[in-house]
């Protein structure tokens, strides 16, 4: 998808801010960048990405492309990987997340009358407090509950009456678990699931809507760009539309850097648009999806990508193999009597690769018989031998936050 007018112009502007913006990232990055030669698309994507290392290496406030006094607020990128990425916001910043989270609720016919039942984090990390602030420019009601505690997460969802659940995929699945336990279905009011973007199969999506009784939607977003709430899926199920008055997406290929035309998979390139306290441009997501060209049936102009197929760098090479979390997810949804849990390790012995394939089953009898299925999908689709191991329903670990799913042990 090219820049259109009214991007390239905002682009151009936040470039000139940053290169006159003495300590921004951006600064030296760009002191040889022309602004009266950046005229065409070409010229664009001849601009350097943006990766998170460089994020990193400017920690705490060398992205910040305001003076102090125009900060408001911080968050922070989970720091599991060593230093945190902190990103400033200014009050404008703030508000224009809340504007597009507003999107987001509306595209999935939230209104005024519902209760929005928050469960993602709320502290550094950018969702809790994303999916409260526009949920109260929209006007719901908020139970701001965070993580954890899955007794009082269960019973506020009765005594309240939550009508919305936002949640991480692990977590609805969790919950819908311990409801199904508990047996009170009955007692719960959800319609509707907003569910943070990462990968996850037809099969868990089915699990969760059909145990909680919910419509789910996906929501997009990273908190390098604002936080979840920049993209929307729509009742139609097909990927998530985009607000791109204020993000620019290129989809490229990881390994060479080049863009790729719409409707190939690659890896998303972001640029902001108006951002002011920490504007990014060709930022570097790590996510693989792809550019769903044309309309989309619901009529919404807003362009649209796709439903995420996991992350550039859990992309594996076995035996000259590219193999990423979506394929293995295609194999497993094929076969009868298994769950939506799986993992995979993948270790180095004795001069071989060794992948292991870990799935849940709910059958207690016939398992060498699923084994055999799923190593035998798994080469004929895939062109990969592997070991297939059957567990139970719940061995598999569940988070509140992302789930990791494939495991190299090789280096
Ligand atoms: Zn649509």
């Amino acid at each position: 998808m090219k820049l259109n007018q009214e991007q390239f112009n905002l682009i151009k502007d936040k470039i000139k801010h940053l290169k006159h913006f003495e300590g921004n990232l951006y600064f030296n990055k760009f002191s040889n960048v022309d602004l009266d030669k950046l005229i065409s698309q070409e010229d664009f994507e001849a601009l350097p990405f943006t990766n998170k290392e460089e994020l990193r290496d400017c920690y705490p406030l060398g992205i910040a492309a305001v003076p102090e006094e125009d900060i408001v607020r911080i968050h922070s990128s989970s720091g599991t990987t060593g230093t945190p990425v902190i990103i400033p916001y200014t009050k404008k910043d703030i508000e224009d997340w809340a504007i597009m989270f507003k999107r987001c609720y509306e595209m999935a016919g939230v209104t005024k009358l519902d209760r929005i039942h928050i469960t993602p984090g709320y502290g550094l990390w950018t969702a809790g407090i994303g999916f409260q602030t526009g949920a109260e420019l929209l006007g719901s009601m908020v139970i701001p509950m965070g993580p954890g505690n899955t007794d009082k997460q269960i019973n506020m969802m009765m005594d309240m009456k939550s009508t919305v659940l936002c949640s991480t995929s692990s977590y609805a699945l969790l919950l819908a678990e311990e409801i199904e336990k508990r047996g009170v279905r009955n007692k719960i009011h959800l319609k509707k699931g907003l569910i943070g973007s990462e990968r996850w199969g037809e099969k868990m999506r089915k699990r969760i809507a059909n145990e909680l009784g919910v419509t789910l939607y996906d929501i997009y977003g990273l908190t390098e760009i604002y936080g979840p709430g920049v993209g929307m899926s729509c009742e139609y199920e097909c990927g998530m539309h985009y607000w791109d008055d204020y993000v620019y997406f290129e989809i490229i290929d990881p390994k060479t850097g080049k863009v790729l035309p719409d409707g190939e998979i690659g890896e998303l390139v972001i640029t902001t648009l108006r951002k002011e306290g920490a504007p990014l441009i060709r930022y570097r997501t790590r996510d693989l999806t792809r550019i769903i060209p044309g309309e989309c049936q619901c009529k919404n102009p807003f362009p649209r990508i796709d439903t995420l197929i996991g992350r550039s760098d859990d992309m594996v090479k076995v035996k000259g193999v590219n193999i990423y979390p979506g394929q293995i997810e295609d194999v497993l949804k094929e076969i009868d009597g298994i769950s939506s849990e799986y993992q995979v390790i993948i270790d180095h012995l004795q001069g071989k690769d060794i992948i292991t394939l870990y799935f849940e089953t709910s059958l207690s009898t016939d398992r060498n018989l699923l084994e055999s299925e799923v190593r035998n999908k798994f080469r004929s689709k895939i062109g990969l031998t592997i070991v297939s191991r059957a567990v139970s329903i719940g061995e598999l670990p569940r988070s509140e936050k992302k789930t990791t799913r494939v495991f190299d042990n090789r280096y």
